[in-house]
C-alpha cells in the first residue's frame, strides 16, 4: 500500500497537526484484541506511551491526552507534576 492511500485511510490531521487514526479502536486492533500488524506497526505504537522521550517538555500536551486512556501514563504524569509543579 502507497503511504498516500495509507492516510487516506486510515489517518487524519488532528488540531495539532499530528496524524492520529480515524477511528478507534484502531482498525488493525483484532477480535483477540491484539495488534494484526504487531511486526510492521508504526513507530508511535513502538514507541507509545513516550514517557521516556529526552524531549517528553514537547509532547506535553499529547501526554496528558494520553493519562485519559492509559493508567501507565496517568501515574507518570501525577509522578512528573510532583517534580515539577
Ligand atoms: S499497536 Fe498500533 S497499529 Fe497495532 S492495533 Fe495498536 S494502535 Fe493499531
Amino acid at each position: 500500500m502507497k503511504e498516500s492511500s495509507f492516510v487516506s485511510a486510515y489517518l487524519k490531521m488532528d488540531e495539532e497537526s499530528d496524524y492520529v487514526l480515524q477511528n478507534s479502536p484502531c482498525a488493525f486492533l483484532g477480535n483477540d484484541n491484539k495488534c494484526s500488524v504487531y511486526e510492521y506497526r508504526p513507530l508511535a505504537c513502538r514507541e507509545y506511551p513516550h514517557t521516556d522521550r529526552k524531549n517528553m517538555i514537547q509532547i506535553l500536551g499529547i501526554t496528558e491526552k494520553n493519562t485519559l486512556i492509559c493508567p501507565a501514563v496517568a501515574i507518570i504524569f501525577e509522578e512528573l507534576k510532583k517534580g515539577y509543579l
